[in-house]
């Protein structure tokens, strides 16, 4: 057992990654070989990430506030607290708050040797892709 107080700094989303402000606290940081890296990101209303794909997948689970998603060539999704959004592995996308509200999620990733970065960074989304109309 390794219990790991609070007492980790919170660690603001770097501007190459997010739109807006973001801020990212440690929940699971693996040591191999276990692979399982999680994090609690609070999105500030109309922030979100920057189009990007994980190699190996990740789920968000929304625990507060209203949100937004969407994959490549799909609709904008409203994703609410309870809501889990499963990306699979190479798939594009971007997750983020409404615009007027926050949003927080768990993201579940896995990291190993061979992909020891959870995720790959695109391009920002801009204010028109993100500003059409949520559906669902
Ligand atoms: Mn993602």
């Amino acid at each position: 057992m390794d219990i790991t107080r609070s007492g980790v700094a919170t660690v603001k989303g770097p501007a190459d990654w997010f739109t807006g402000d973001v801020y990212i606290d440690a929940v699971a940081v693996p040591v191999a070989p276990a692979r399982a890296q999680a994090n609690l990101v609070h999105f500030t209303p109309g922030a979100r990430t920057a189009w990007h794909t994980h190699a190996l997948g990740q789920t968000i689970y929304v625990v507060e506030g209203a949100g937004r998603c969407q994959r490549r060539g799909g609709e904008i999704e409203e994703i609410r607290p309870g809501d889990r959004v499963f990306f699979a592995p190479g798939e594009d996308h971007w997750h983020g708050a409404a615009a007027d509200r926050f949003m927080v999620h768990i993201a579940i990733n896995e990291v190993d040797a061979e992909h020891p970065d959870a995720a790959d960074w695109g391009a920002h989304v801009t204010d028109e892709e993100y500003g059409a109309t949520a559906t669902g």
